[in-house]
């Protein structure tokens, strides 16, 4: 039997995680939560939903008396990632909430708190992890294939539209570039060296205060490690062509361009070309996780505690930032 799982805020990221989990063989589409009717009509027949799975805001709590979903995977704006997810948990149902976990590292410890009280699991969208080629370079680097990691330089970032979306409002969106590119590049920092991050520095740079002047425009960030090697991470939302992950070690090195976005993801070690299958990200994404919950196998590092160790350095960025780019150590 599959994982049932409902999908809760039906806009742009609800419409690829859909369409990648028509190919999943562990996961399927059972429910929908929504505010807006006329979505709700074109994902029921789309998606085959009966009436009784579908919910709105104010009934999410009904979840807990509805045997056909398990999960449910959150895909609202980052501020309401913190409300809804203390809404599932409550509910009882398994829960996937999108990057960024939520507005601050608070926000996430109580989240990670509800569902251990409410004996549910919790994940981030953490795509990548279960991604080939970046789990071929996560690999190489667990083997010792590229010696010691002496620097990592990560970027991720585009040129955002609309002037008038929510990504751009401090109250819906928690934080700009950083909250919402710059967790790539952070995560990626993580995963390139297997070290969680000492200390933290950062720098913002606003070429468009109009239309930045709630958020964040272009954030540059360094991530000092235990080894005493440090990552120099950059995010944007003002242009484009500047997403690659970059290792280097002391044996050798993996640079990936791109290598955040949907795929096809492209890179190079020393050895030569990462020869990997190019996958659905999503149906990738929901068919690991839903192994992990119906075989009750170990979960992979896309729990709330990551994302929580994502938002305690992100944190530390916008501290940094408000200081004038002093050095934040982090206390976990
Ligand atoms: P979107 O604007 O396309 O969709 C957001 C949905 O939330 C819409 O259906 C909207 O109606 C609904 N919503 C509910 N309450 C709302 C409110 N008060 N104000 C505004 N909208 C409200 O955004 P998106 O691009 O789908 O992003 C949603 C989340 O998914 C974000 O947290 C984002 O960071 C994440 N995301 C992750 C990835 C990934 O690759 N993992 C990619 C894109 C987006």
């Amino acid at each position: 039997k599959p994982l049932r799982v409902a999908m809760m805020g039906l806009g742009g990221y609800a419409n690829i995680v859909a369409k990648g989990m028509q190919e999943c063989k562990l996961a399927k589409i059972t429910g929908v939560i929504s505010g807006t009717p006329s979505k709700v009509d074109t994902w029921k027949q789309k998606y085959g939903i009966p009436d009784g799975n579908v919910y709105n805001y104010d009934t999410v709590n009904q979840l807990k008396n509805n045997p056909d979903i398990d999960l449910v995977y959150v895909t609202t704006p980052n501020s309401l990632h913190h409300k809804h997810v203390l809404q599932i948990a409550a509910a009882g149902k398994h829960v996937i909430c999108e990057k960024p976990v939520a507005d601050n590292a608070k926000q996430a410890r109580e989240m990670i708190a509800a569902c251990e009280k409410a004996g549910v699991r919790f994940y981030i969208g953490y795509r990548l992890h279960f991604e080939p080629h970046t789990r071929e370079v996560i690999r190489m680097r667990e083997a010792g294939e590229f010696g010691k990691i002496m620097h990592v330089n990560n970027f991720m970032g585009f040129k955002i539209g609309d002037p008038t979306q929510w990504r751009l409002k401090k109250e819906l969106a928690g934080g700009g570039a950083m909250m919402d590119v710059g967790v790539y590049a952070l995560n990626g920092a993580r995963y390139s060296t297997g070290e969680e991050p000492v200390w933290v520095t950062a720098q913002e740079s606003k070429t468009d205060p109009v239309k930045f002047k709630d958020v964040d425009e272009t954030i540059t960030f360094q991530l000092g490690f235990p080894s005493g090697i440090i990552a120099n991470c950059g995010c944007t939302y003002n242009f484009n062509h500047g997403e690659r992950l970059h290792l280097m070690g002391d044996k050798g090195w993996a640079e990936m361009v791109p290598a955040f976005g949907y795929g096809p993801i492209r890179g190079n070690t020393h050895l030569g070309p990462i020869n990997q299958p190019d996958v659905n990200h999503q149906a990738y994404q929901m068919d690991g996780i839903a192994d992990c919950i119906l075989n009750n196998k170990p979960d992979p590092n896309v729990t709330g505690h990551e994302g929580l160790k994502d938002m305690i350095v992100v944190d530390a960025v916008y501290e940094s930032i408000r200081k004038g780019g002093a050095k934040i150590f982090i206390n976990k």
